[in-house]
Parts: structure tokens; sequence; C-alpha cells
């Protein structure tokens, strides 16, 4: 595990994207060399990380509305960057509004095809509306761009686990299911339940 601090946000929560560091939270990128020191960065402008700090307050008070129209402000600052999108199609999602959300993440791929975060949350949109075979395509293809050393990656192998076994190979979601648990996912039990096999 890398221990790496944001320089523009703070956050501690920095995932590996290809052979960059990227904040989760601001999108601010980092590139480490050999011995994991930083050898070049390109920090979140401080206008569009004011968008996100406000926005971020919005959404914990479950104010989506108004987080939307920070995130707008935010997509008017800079029209070319996934975080932004990323942010914006959760908004949607919470605001019951999945179409738009697809689009939003969708534009995050286009712009970065390694966004890991736009692919895992198309597929919990595909596995909320039980489209199973688009959300075993889209997990193929993101999954690559995730990191199992960060919890997300083990959230999104459970969603594919879910869309292997409604697909029908409960053989292969159970051996699925043992790995989530041998890397300490916490809701095993309820996806056995879920797919009937317990
Ligand atoms: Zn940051």
């Amino acid at each position: 595990m890398i221990e790496l601090r944001c320089e523009a946000c703070g956050s501690s929560q920095l995932n590996r994207r290809g052979s960059v560091m990227v904040c989760s939270f601001c999108g601010s990128r980092y590139v480490l060399d050999g011995n994991l020191n930083i050898r070049s960065k390109a920090l979140t402008d401080a206008k569009l990380l004011l968008c996100y700090v406000e926005a971020e307050k919005h959404r914990q008070a479950e104010r989506y509305l108004d987080e939307f129209q920070m995130l707008t402000k935010a997509l008017e600052i800079d029209d070319n960057n996934p975080e932004t999108l990323t942010k914006l199609g959760r908004c949607c999602r919470a605001l019951g509004q999945n179409g738009k959300a697809l689009e939003y993440y969708n534009q995050a791929i286009e712009i970065d095809p390694a966004c890991g975060p736009a692919y895992a949350n198309i597929g919990t949109v595909y596995i909320l509306t039980e489209r199973y075979a688009e959300a075993k395509a889209i997990y193929e293809k993101g999954l690559p761009h995730m990191n199992p050393s960060d919890s997300d990656y083990w959230t999104a192998y459970s969603n594919y686990t879910l869309a292997i076994g409604k697909l029908g190979d409960l053989a292969r979601a159970e051996l699925m299911i043992r790995e989530l648990a041998e890397h300490g996912y916490p809701n095993c039990a309820a996806l056995r339940r879920l797919l009937g096999l317990s």
C-alpha cells in the first residue's frame, strides 16, 4: 500500500490507474517513480476543488438538486473532466435518473478509458435495473482498470458475481464468492441468499 496524501484536497484515498495514482475525491494525478516518489503531478484546480467540496456537503446532507447545481458549475469550469462527470452520474442516480447517469459515466470513459469508478457505477445501474448481461460485460471491461487493494474493487467484484450467478453460472458464482470471502468482503452471506446458494 502506498501512503500518499493528496496535496490538493488532503484525501488519503488514492487509487492506482495504470502507472498513475489518482485521488478518488478530486482527481489530482501523481506519477510515481520506481521508489514510489512523486515524479510529476497534476493537481486539481482550486476553483474546481471548491465546487467539489461544496457539492460533497450537499451530497452528505442528501440535497441532490443542490449537489447537481454545484457539479454543473464544476463542469462549466472544465467540461472535459472525468471526475466531474462521474460525480454528476452518481448524483443523477441519487435523483432517480438512471438514463442520464449512464450518459455521464459513458462520457467519463470516453475521456479516460481507464476511469475505473465510471465502469463500476455503470455496473451498479445495470444491477439495480436487473440488466445482468450488460452488467457482466461492463465489469469485464472495468475491473482491469480497478485495483484489488481497494475495497471498491471487491464491491464491484461482488456485483459481477451477482450478474454471473443471475445469468445461470452458479458454480462459477460460488467460486467467486469464496474468493470474495478470502479478501474480507463482508456481505458474502447476503450474496449467497440472493443467488439461492444457501
Ligand atoms: Zn485530492
